[in-house]
């Protein structure tokens, strides 16, 4: 098994020095620094495609196409996409119409970058969820240190290896490790922390920055319903929800991890599941190729342990091997909203369904079990998913879909309550790394009609 050289704790705040020092220079503030470091990422991305599609294929068994169209070909879309509306981005804001004497003073909105920033990466999409943020940080002219998942250790090291190769390196650097190197980097002053995570790490970083009142980005995960109504499509509701535990063995925080079904569709639902699973991995997920792995022994054992303690009954899947790390896609059919699988996040191949009795019921369920999910999808006609809508909060939403709405690119993607915190991609990568700095321009030829501003303050100025 490969492993990940650690950067040592002492040199932890000498990577945070280098890039303060480097923000403070001013040279990251200028826009054709940050397109050349944006281009420059682009192509060190390309340069390693094979390295990382092969680093994905060793961390999570993930398939090169997979791997393309959820980590490199993601981010070098997003590149492509903030290189191209840059300018358009950075530019000042008029403040809207406002009375004219308010006018002289050219009231705007200027983008400054926030300054230096930490970046935290998770484990499922380790390119994806570190470099995507980098992004963002890059083209609000911030400096940055990354800090990949130290569990995905052949991505961790591929793109330090980009970012060491490709990019200013006293603006951006790459602290590799786990809790104690993590730890040292939030001993450090940054202007901003760009979390992706658990909630209880979240938690953690949440608490260490309000030491210092640094904002936080928190990205984090929530036990998201699907709702089946009686009027939803069965087959599509099959096919659509078995993709999205598919992908990535289920290690995707947005999938769905628990399925409420109105009872009167399930039989047809579970059958249109048989289906697709046939249809999906006609030898089983254990010979489908493009079916990954959990990523590692840590947490195959903690999905396994959910899985064991369910009352539900297994209607399908169930195989497991701890020694390739396979766990098998799983619907379960559960009688209690306390069942162990709803209460916890799986993030895995689990798919508990729970039978309802109508809208209403899955509705009171779903806002017990997690009032604010990051993602929430309800399958039903117009009227159906309005209502589950206006009934309910989460961080996004897919109708009729299992996370759609997490892969529009210029979507702001981001959680609401214990789902997290803030929000980025498309545009919204840049503005969570800018500081909205308002100004005014005060002429010296409206001295004479700002006298009135000037005490002594007479009560013939209440008059005028
Ligand atoms: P994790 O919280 O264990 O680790 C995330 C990062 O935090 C890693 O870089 C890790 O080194 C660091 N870390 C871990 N323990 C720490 C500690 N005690 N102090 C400081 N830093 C620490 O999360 P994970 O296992 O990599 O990812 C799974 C979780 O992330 C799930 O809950 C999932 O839903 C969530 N997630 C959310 C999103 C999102 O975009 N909202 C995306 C992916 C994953």
């Amino acid at each position: 098994m490969a492993t990940l050289t650690y950067t040592p704790v002492e040199n932890v705040p000498i990577a945070h020095n280098t890039v303060y020092n480097k923000f403070h220079t001013n040279e990251t503030r200028k826009l054709n620094f940050r397109i050349r470091q944006l281009q420059k990422l682009y192509w060190g991305l390309k340069d390693e495609e094979p390295a990382l599609l092969e680093a994905c294929k060793l961390d999570l068994g993930k398939s090169a196409f997979e791997t393309y169209l959820t980590e490199v070909g993601w981010v070098l879309n997003d590149i492509l996409f903030m290189i191209k509306n840059l300018k358009r981005f950075a530019k000042d804001e008029k403040a809207e119409d406002t009375s004219l004497m308010n006018m002289a003073m050219s009231p705007k909105i200027r983008k400054d970058p926030l300054g230096a920033v930490l970046i935290i990466g998770a484990y499922n999409f380790p390119i994806q969820l570190t470099l995507g943020p980098l992004v963002g940080a890059i083209a609000a002219g911030c400096t940055a240190v990354i800090k990949p998942s130290e569990n995905a250790v052949n991505a961790a090291k591929i793109m330090e290896k980009i970012i060491k190769n490709s990019l200013d390196s006293n603006a951006y650097q790459v602290v590799q490790g786990g809790v104690p190197e993590t730890t040292a980097l939030l001993d450090c002053k940054w202007d901003l922390i760009f979390y992706t995570g658990s909630a209880n790490v979240g938690k953690i970083i949440s608490k260490k920055a309000a030491e210092t009142l640094t904002p936080v980005v928190l990205e984090l995960g929530g036990k998201n319903p699907a709702i089946i109504t009686k009027n939803a499509d069965p087959r599509l509701a099959a096919r659509r929800l078995l993709w999205a535990k598919l992908m990535n063995v289920g290690q995707v925080c947005v999938s769905q991890n628990y399925i409420l079904v109105d009872k009167e569709i399930l039989p047809a639902f579970l059958k249109q599941l048989e289906i697709a699973f046939k249809e999906f991995q006609p030898k089983g997920a254990e010979s489908a190729d493009d079916y990954g792995k959990v990523i590692n022994e840590r947490q195959w054992l903690r999905l396994k342990q959910m899985l064991d303690s369910t009352q539900g009954k297994v209607l399908i899947g169930g195989k497991t091997n701890k020694s390739t790390l396979f766990f098998e896609p799983t619907v379960v059919q559960v009688s209690s909203p306390d069942d162990s699988l709803l209460k916890d996040e799986s993030f895995g191949p689990l798919i508990p369904i729970l039978p309802v009795n109508n809208l209403d019921e899955a509705v009171r369920i779903a806002n017990k079990v997690d009032p604010t999910p990051l993602g929430l999808y309800p399958f039903g006609n117009k009227t159906e998913t309005a209502q589950i809508l206006s009934m309910t909060r989460s961080g996004g939403a897919s109708i009729n879909d299992g996370f759609f709405h997490a892969s529009i690119p210029t979507l702001e993607f981001g959680g609401v309550g214990d789902s997290g915190q803030g929000a980025y991609r498309g545009k919204a990568s840049f503005d969570a790394f800018t500081h909205r700095r308002a100004i005014t321009t005060t002429p010296s030829w409206v001295e004479g009609l700002l006298a009135i501003r000037y005490p002594p303050y007479t009560n013939d100025k209440l008059k005028k």
